[in-house]
């Protein structure tokens, strides 16, 4: 059976999930969090960077900070479209104010910017606040 790699994003594990398993609510085998969380998770940069290098599903990471007005009318659009993309995608937030340099490391120049990570690559980003919808589509046509 075809297995996807999946990094745990909150202790960093690499997980092996059977494709058959990504909608019934995976767990990691280390901690026990859900994989594919329905609210996207606050990742941290270090477990952010093992994720784009190992994970097989396509990782979104909306860049964002707490001062930023658009970002925070995005964040409950990011989380509806984060439940319609189960098992097709996980979408993740970074807090660029607490984590600064990864926004640079990232080149990180506005925020809201989503960046959509493949096997490693960067194959897509996307500055401004976007619709729930408009975040699918997005993510979507690839
Ligand atoms: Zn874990």
């Amino acid at each position: 059976m075809a297995e996807k790699t999946l990094t745990c994003l909150a202790c960093g594990q690499l997980n092996r999930v059977p494709e058959a398993r990504l909608t019934a609510g995976p767990k990691c085998g280390s901690c026990g969090a859900a994989l594919l969380s329905k609210q996207p998770a606050d990742v941290d940069p270090a477990i952010l960077q093992k994720a784009v290098q190992n994970d097989d599903l396509p990782l979104i990471v909306d860049f964002w900070a707490p001062w930023c007005g658009p970002c925070k009318m995005m964040a409950p659009e990011f989380t509806k479209a984060a439940d319609k993309l189960t098992g097709q995608a996980r979408l993740v937030k970074l807090d660029t104010q607490r984590h600064q340099s990864t926004g640079g490391r990232y080149r990180i120049k506005g925020i809201p910017t989503l960046v959509a990570f493949e096997r490693g690559k960067e194959k897509r980003r996307q500055s401004g606040a976007l619709r729930e919808g408009q975040i699918v589509a997005w993510v979507k046509a690839r």
